[in-house]
């Protein structure tokens, strides 16, 4: 008896190969940076790495450690109520690394950490200032959490001189619970993208939706709904995959053409763009793609 569903054929992709991860090695060695693409071996490293346009390279880079306070059931980060301490000198080591780096885009994202105070809001405007100063050239999107509903902390993110502002509500209301940590709402994820737009409005702000958890079609359609009349101006879908057994289960393997069917739905529904595909990821060439329909 067949113990797991075998892959469709449209996820099977080859795993980025040795000479993709020695050159990325490479570029990243002495720098101290921790980027998400390379330590969960995101199949996308080529599409965001490589490219002929070296200013809209994209890489993701994780901030406050590795450990969260949460545990959603669809991610595979460590578990604790008390993560080590903040490194105090991140935020200038970070800038200093991708000033060094010269990548064209970069999405900060870290773990939740409930047991500060602020969330970490203080640390990762920090960070963002920082990369400011030193490389201006560079820009930035922080993927967030929801700071436990603390809107002051999503309004001092949101005037960090950053460019997108993401917080990703992963599936619809009706979903949510089984989904994500039991501290995470739908509403309240609703509500820091309203802050952070409202907060400068200006600001670009994205939300990611993971598909195959079991949505159906008119939960879909309402969730993009809501997000519209908070003006979140970008969406991106992505299928759901399991990172192990101890993980929720697929409920089904969305095919490339639902995807494409979700992307003209999303766009005509006012989104300014939409990344949709099985591999997409929320930080997905964001760098092409903001050059392509903000800056142009
Ligand atoms: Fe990195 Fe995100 Fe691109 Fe994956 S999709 S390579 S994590 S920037
Ligand atoms: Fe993973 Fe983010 Fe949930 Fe923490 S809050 S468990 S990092 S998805």
């Amino acid at each position: 008896k067949r113990t797991h569903t075998r892959l469709p054929e449209w996820l099977k992709t080859p795993i980025p190969t040795n000479d993709n991860y020695k050159r990325i090695k490479n570029d990243l060695r002495g720098l101290n940076l921790h980027t998400v693409c390379e330590e969960a071996r995101c199949p996308n490293i080529s599409d965001c790495w490589g490219g002929s346009n070296k200013s809209a390279a994209t890489a993701t880079i994780m901030l406050m450690g590795d450990t969260c306070t949460r545990g959603c059931r669809f991610c595979s980060v460590k578990t604790s109520n008390k993560p080590p301490p903040l490194d105090p000198h991140e935020p200038e080591n970070t800038a200093e690394a991708l000033k060094r780096w010269g990548l064209g885009y970069v999405v900060l994202t870290s773990v939740d950490r409930d047991d500060l105070a602020d969330g970490g809001a203080r640390h990762f405007a920090e960070t963002i200032m920082k990369i400011k100063q030193k490389a201006p050239q560079i820009l930035v999107e922080a993927l967030t959490g929801d700071y436990a509903g603390d809107i002051e902390m999503v309004k001092l993110v949101a005037q960090s001189e950053l460019d997108v502002y993401a917080h990703n509500v992963e599936t619809t209301e009706e979903l949510t619970p089984m989904v994500r940590d039991r501290r995470a709402k739908f509403r309240q994820s609703l509500a820091v993208l309203k802050a952070a737009k409202e907060a400068k409005p200006t600001l670009i702000t994205k939300t990611s939706i993971m598909l195959g958890l079991g949505e159906t079609e008119d939960q879909l359609y309402r969730t993009l709904k809501e997000l519209r009349a908070v003006d979140v101006d970008v969406v991106t879908f992505g299928q759901y995959m399991r990172p192990t057994k101890r993980h929720m289960k697929v409920e089904e393997y969305v095919t490339p053409d639902t995807f494409e069917l979700w992307r003209q739905r999303a766009l005509d529904m006012g989104f300014l763009y939409v990344a949709s595909g099985p591999l997409v990821r929320s930080s997905y060439k964001a760098g092409e793609a903001f050059i392509e329909n903000v800056l142009k």
